[in-house]
């Protein structure tokens, strides 16, 4: 599958983010790299925009984007 758009600005993919969890490989393997139409961080930026991407979200956290997409 292709690689998300967002990889090179990325906070997540870059390592940017505080407390990064220890499976992050994995996620990036499954999301950023797989594929990222699960990933919250792309969900809120499609829906919402790039800017309205909570800086400690991260793309497993699909709930707290869903609320986020609808408030
Ligand atoms: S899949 Fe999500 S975490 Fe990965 S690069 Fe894209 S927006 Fe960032």
């Amino acid at each position: 599958m292709a690689k998300c758009q967002l990889i090179a600005g990325c906070l997540f993919f870059n390592d940017k983010m505080q407390n990064m969890p220890a499976i992050s490989g994995i996620y990036k393997k499954n999301y950023c790299q797989g594929n990222n139409s699960n990933c919250a961080r792309f969900m809120v930026f499609q829906a919402l925009g790039r800017e309205k991407v909570p800086e400690d979200l991260f793309p497993n956290q699909r709930d707290r984007a869903e609320t986020l997409i609808k408030s």
